[in-house]
């Protein structure tokens, strides 16, 4: 960093910071309190020792979950459940962007960086809210159809005057913290396949750990670890095999191809460490969250059946050289979609008498794990949410009991599974908060209708998961309304000792927020309601809310500066979720987009501008087309439009509303966008690898069709 770097952020931030500007690292043995040295000399000068005390400067949010135990509690209590309902708007953050925004923001001596859609970086004033940079990695539209579920970024990690971030096209880049220029960024995939980065970077003693996406686009999974200072790599862990042929990496994989059946190397594989990350600086551990199998159908991928190691499993690697310890698999041989990628949380809990080092999770499966972290052993699991793929997890051999016909892609028969593929818990982060001893879980009820795909053929672009998600089942034709009742949310708080649900608030709608809870006995949380509330930690019970004007998703922290608390969230709806359910999640057609960073505050009397007014869309052509155009148009949008743009053409809110799209006016202007990419900046890819001029006509005419529904 250089001297202009520092007055930037000095003159920005904090006036005493300037007097220490002179000092270097190397100097901190010579001064009498280290830490503060460090804080008050250089940008986001985070470093193991900082880290591993965390509890000592509770003001800032120094890593994801805020200390390497990733509980998100704060032991801050200025705010507390006696004085709650002061909070008022401190400032509030523009977002240049209109897609969903789920990021944890950092925040080192008042400054706090964030991260928005399209792998964008802020930082800003903590105090204030004013931006003091912004950087853009400019990532290709064309990403935007690579990635499953949206263009969003869930953070990035800081570590010595740097800021370090993954992007959607699979590039590592690390940054100054003080000025937002670019130091080093790396390629960390093969830009010839889909995978994508969404998740924030973990660091583990000065090694960045990110993992990527791509398990729906037949992609091999893996995390890779990569030096801070220079970029690079250091290792890889390999999630699934490899193709034999080729030698395997290590003994783990060949260990893990025992597990596999057939050609899967050709499908890929999937297992991809999307999210979720933990670091044990203690046990040298670094704790991997695996993802689905690619395709979800295991007799696509694994037709003579198998677990199919590493997919949907809690992976514990050592820290340095990425060697495998032991991993916990939640779903042997997944073939629902139920990755194990979700927040990972350790505690130190007491459990028979006994105190334990434990790791949880609430994978998308259903049940809550409570494992012992040092060797993997399964504690205790319980579901958390209606579960009916199986009837329970047996902790003699830490194996869950499937139900009959759990298996569709071994019947043949349509199934209706729950927890769907969205899970009955996914990104959004829990808290677990040791003074209550509960964990609190943004779960979720969210069943599919599950049926294998016929004549399924791995694609060049789009979803390949072997699972027909389109197309109308017959026999389920009349679960109309009813079945769109069965979505729902729960917040819940959960103790994790006796594994027992202590409270519930139950929500409407799938997708709520991720969590937070402080030493203030109190949980924050956003929700799709276009609020921030808080309650009571102990009872459950709702003490505070503001609006939000937007759907929020993203999980809330809290830090202060010069003695006042805030707690701050970036806000923004649009997760995948409440994109391809536009029909559960946006009925009245109000959902809507405002991206914004809010930090609240007692006392706090910002006001937001008065939101856009909606305007009424424009009406649409006049139906046209055949019935069995129509029929093949509905199947062929099912396949490549609905995840973005709704099923049934009804939109989540957040992207456009096809039905009401001035390109329906004549068959032109749609193909222009479909086949040509004429929308590309925006994230409309061409999908002309997949789709003829006649395909294009089909999918317009349904759309029109179902305008007039
Ligand atoms: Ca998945």
């Amino acid at each position: 960093m250089d001297a202009r770097g520092i007055g930037l952020v000095v003159s920005l931030v904090s006036g005493s910071a300037l007097m220490f500007a002179g000092c270097q690292p190397q100097d901190e043995a010579a001064v009498a309190d280290p830490v503060q040295a460090q804080q008050e000399t250089r940008a986001a000068w985070v470093d193991a020792s900082r880290v591993a005390n965390a509890d000592a400067e509770p003001e800032n949010w120094l890593v994801h979950g805020r200390t390497n135990s990733e509980q998100r509690f704060s032991p801050l209590d200025l705010v507390n459940d006696g004085n709650v309902d002061e909070l008022g708007l401190a400032w509030y953050t523009d977002l240049d962007t209109n897609r969903g925004q789920e990021a944890t923001p950092i925040v080192v001596d008042g400054v706090l960086y964030s991260t928005s859609a399209w792998s964008k970086v802020q930082a800003v004033d903590a105090k204030t809210g004013r931006l003091l940079w912004q950087y853009d990695p400019e990532v290709a539209g064309i990403w935007n159809i690579r990635a499953c579920c949206g263009v969003q970024n869930r953070g990035a990690a800081v570590w010595e005057g740097r800021v370090y971030f993954g992007a959607l096209d699979g590039r590592l880049i690390a940054l100054d913290a003080a000025t937002g220029e670019l130091v080093w960024q790396i390629n960390t995939t093969d830009q010839a396949q889909s995978y994508t980065i969404t998740g924030a970077p973990r660091i583990a003693d000065g090694k960045v750990i990110i993992g990527n996406g791509g398990a729906e686009y037949g992609v091999r999974g893996y995390v890779s670890a990569y030096d801070a200072g220079t970029g690079e790599q250091l290792w890889r862990f390999y999630t699934v095999p490899g193709n034999p042929a080729d030698g395997f990496e290590d003994e783990t994989q060949e260990m893990a191809a025992a597990t596999w059946t057939g050609e899967w190397w050709t499908e890929g594989g999937g297992g991809t460490a999307w999210d979720s990350f933990a670091y044990d600086p203690s046990l040298n551990l670094v704790y991997i969250g695996t993802g689905n199998g690619s395709p979800w159908a295991r007799a696509l991928r694994s037709p003579g059946g198998g677990d199919n190691l590493f997919l949907a499993s809690i992976v514990a690697v050592d820290a340095d050289t990425g060697k495998y310890a032991w991993h916990y698999q939640t779903t042997p041989g997944d073939t629902w979609d139920y990755t194990a990628v979700q927040h990972m949380i350790l505690a130190d809990l007491e459990i028979d008498g006994r105190p334990r080092q434990v790791i949880m999770q609430a994978p998308k499966n259903g049940f809550f794990y409570v494992i012992d972290r040092i060797t993997g052993e399964l504690i205790s699991a319980e579901n958390i949410m209606p579960v009916n793929w199986a009837t329970h997890v047996d902790l003699e051999t830490g194996r869950p009991i499937e139900t009959p016909g759990a298996r569709y892609d071994e019947t043949l028969a349509a199934k209706k599974i729950s927890p769907g593929p969205a899970g009955a818990h996914n990104w959004q982060p829990m808290s677990f908060n040791p003074e209550t001893g509960l964990v609190y879980i943004p779960a979720k009820q969210e069943p599919l209708i599950y049926v294998l795909q016929d004549n399924y053929e791995k694609r060049p672009i789009g979803f390949n998961i072997g699972v027909n998600i389109w197309d109308p089942v017959e026999e389920f034709a009349d679960l109309g309304p009813e079945f769109g009742a069965e979505f729902q949310s729960s917040l819940l708080a959960w103790d994790p000792v006796s594994q027992r649900e202590v409270w519930r608030i139950s929500q409407e709608g799938p997708e709520q927020g991720g969590l937070l809870s402080t030493s203030g006995n109190l949980v924050f949380q956003g929700t799709a309601t276009e609020e921030l509330i808080a309650y009571d930690a102990t009872s459950g019970e709702q003490l505070w809310s503001a609006p939000t004007q937007t759907g929020v998703l993203a999980p809330p922290i809290t830090y202060s500066v010069d003695g006042e608390q805030y707690i701050a969230v970036v806000v923004g709806w649009g997760a995948v979720t409440a994109n391809v359910l536009g029909v559960v999640t946006n009925p009245a057609g109000t959902n809507r987009n405002i991206s914004r960073i809010l930090a609240f505050k007692p006392g706090g009397n910002a006001e937001l501008p008065p939101p856009p007014e909606r305007v009424t869309p424009p009406d649409p052509p006049g139906d046209f087309g055949s019935e069995a155009q129509i029929t093949a148009g509905a199947s062929l949008y099912g396949r490549n439009c609905s995840i973005c743009h709704g099923v049934y053409a009804i939109s989540g809110g957040v992207l456009p509303d096809l039905r009401h799209s001035p390109m329906l006016a004549a068959p032109e202007p749609f193909k222009s966008v479909v086949l040509d990419g004429t929308l590309l900046a925006n994230g409309m890819a061409s999908f002309s690898e997949v789709l003829s001029e006649d395909d294009a006509e089909a999918i317009r005419a349904y759309v029109v069709r179902q305008a007039h529904q």
